[in-house]
């Protein structure tokens, strides 16, 4: 059951007297439960309750952090419809897409509770001692990741499961040994009360300690602002908006002690389709890209919202056929007014810039908050020489840009803010006559894509979610799979510290048996 108020550790309080609701974008109604903000009080309670819980959390066995992570999944899956009914509700989104972005969920907490019982992931190194060394002896010194403290995670509104109160981000960070205060997405509060009572029932059933994870509540940007100022907070992890990340990295930046804020923010992702996959296919990948750019209304990170080609009669038919198959997709609905009101402005603002055409614009009568998927075109120049083209226009809604040459299109690539990823469609042998647009493509995104749509992140250990700014504040890491635990610890030297107060990792004996660096060399011997 929901009842709108915080969790504060295990215990729940409502203590403010600022609430609010829901909405449900597809009905055009509020939703029934009422969400009282979290005070400057709670947010003090929470915080300090979570730096005494981190001197017993990061000292807590794999095996048993495991077991709180496998129970966190094990009770999502017990809220069964009740969640799922509550995430349709809050987001407009399909209950296929609801289920499955459970399972998402679900599965990234099964992998970071295999992560943690394996072991090797505090990348233990060991350098044994050389007292005969000449001139001076050589100490014994060991090296291990060690967790940073607590941790607030921002989820964004499209994703209201795998990137918010149970998601990657709060995942990594407990597996990493961090208690995790989540700041509740106000559009599906519900959703994550719900997910939070998991989780609390999770962490009473396997006895962590109280104040291990904390979810408050706001409608505004305040209680966010006031714990990422917190001297108590040492991380953050956002999703969302670049102008939400930036202004939480700057907050962070600004504190008498700064800490790290790992935001993964827009992207417009370009797709670069060469010429002869053009002249080949030109007509498939049309059909294949409006799909793509239509998907789940647009609201994905990862949508396509730039695609290249050289200028000519093929990428003129394959714009015609991407704006003819654009528009008998029938609209759907956006996940709330905020979105769709800061879609239909983003979309004002790009095709009121001077040469830009609109080539498909959904022109029937669509309900309250549904979007109308639009295709734009512009020459080379005029998108090299305008950078308000090159902002996200989050939604249904992606730009043609019709390059002079080759050489235009490495220019514009290369001028391109940082992204999440860039596609390259190409005909058998064609890319490597492209030698310098990849190249270029390479050093302004996170993941590289060959022949296929940016749209879908799987979760496996070599994908890198992420990529220069403003695709993510650090593109040193990633924000999906495992390696995303290394943005919640710091490493932590020993320098001849008895074996018997040395942490299991990096014992002698290593009774974890866990793979270390000993002496160079990749082992799971004892020493
Ligand atoms: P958003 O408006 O930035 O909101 C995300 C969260 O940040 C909300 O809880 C919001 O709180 C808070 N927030 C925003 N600005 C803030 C500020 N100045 N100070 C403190 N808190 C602030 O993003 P969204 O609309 O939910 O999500 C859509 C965006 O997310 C798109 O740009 C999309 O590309 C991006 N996204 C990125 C990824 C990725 O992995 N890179 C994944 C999904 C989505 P309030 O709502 O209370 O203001």
């Amino acid at each position: 059951m929901i009842t709108g108020k915080n969790y504060i550790g295990n215990n729940q309080s409502a203590k403010g007297n600022k609430t609010y609701k829901t909405f449900n974008p597809k009905l055009n109604l509020e939703n029934a439960s009422v969400f009282t903000e979290a005070t400057t009080g709670e947010i003090n309670e929470t915080v300090n309750l979570a730096s005494k819980t981190f001197k017993e959390f990061q000292n807590i066995p794999g095996i048993k952090k495991a077991e709180f992570l496998n129970a966190i999944a094990d009770e999502i899956l017990a809220l069964d419809d009740e969640l799922i009914q509550v995430y349709c509700s809050e987001t407009g989104l399909p209950e296929g897409r609801a289920k499955g972005e459970r399972g998402r969920t679900v599965g990234q907490l099964r992998t970071f509770a295999d992560l943690v019982i394996e072991g090797s992931w505090v990348e233990a190194t060991i350098d044994t001692a050389i007292p005969d060394r000449q001139p001076m002896p050589k100490s014994d010194v060991r090296k291990m990741m060690v967790p940073l403290g607590p941790v607030v995670v921002f989820g964004a509104s499209n994703f209201p499961l795998a990137y918010s109160t149970a998601g990657g981000d709060t995942a990594a960070a407990l597996a990493a040994g961090c208690p995790v205060i989540v700041k509740s997405h106000p559009m599906h509060a519900g959703t994550g009360e719900l997910v939070s009572s998991a989780i609390i029932k999770a962490a009473q059933r396997t006895n962590m300690p109280n104040g291990v994870f904390s979810n408050l509540n706001s409608s505004g940007i305040e209680v966010g602002v006031q714990l990422v100022e917190h001297p108590g907070v040492k991380a953050v992890g956002f999703t969302g908006s670049i102008r939400g990340g930036r202004a939480l990295f700057d907050l962070a930046s600004k504190r008498e002690e700064p800490i790290p804020v790992f935001a993964e923010m827009g992207s417009i992702n370009p797709v670069i389709i060469l010429p002869n996959a053009l002249k080949e296919r030109g007509m498939q990948l049309a059909s294949t890209y409006a799909k793509s750019i239509t998907l789940g209304t647009g609201q994905f990170c990862t949508n396509p919202g730039l695609l290249l080609g050289i200028k000519g009669e093929e990428l003129t038919s394959f714009l015609n056929e991407l704006s003819g198959e654009i528009v008998k997709i029938e609209p759907s609905c956006m996940l709330h007014p905020n979105i769709i009101g800061a879609y239909e402005s983003n979309k004002d603002r790009a095709v009121s810039q001077s040469g830009l055409t609109i080539t498909a614009d959904y022109d029937s009568d669509v309900q309250t908050n549904f979007a109308r998927q639009t295709i734009t075109t512009v020459e080379g120049k005029t998108f090299l020489e305008n950078p308000t083209l090159h902002q996200e226009v989050f939604g249904p809604f992606s730009m043609v840009v019709q390059c002079e040459d080759a050489k235009q299109m490495e220019t514009i690539i290369s001028r391109l803010e940082g992204q999440l990823t860039g596609t390259v469609i190409s005909e058998e042998g064609e890319a490597s006559h492209y030698s310098d647009v990849i190249a270029a493509l390479q050093n302004r995104v996170g993941r590289v894509i060959f022949n296929g749509v940016p749209t879908g992140v799987e979760v496996c250990p070599s994908m890198l979610h992420g990529g220069p700014y403003p695709a993510s504040t650090d593109s040193r890491f990633t924000a999906v799979g495992i390696h995303s635990i290394k943005r919640w610890v710091r490493p932590l030297s020993f320098q001849d510290w008895p074996n018997e107060i040395l942490p299991n990792e990096l014992k002698d004996e290593n009774p974890l048996e866990i793979s270390r660096l000993i002496n160079n060399e990749n082992t799971s011997r004892k020493i």
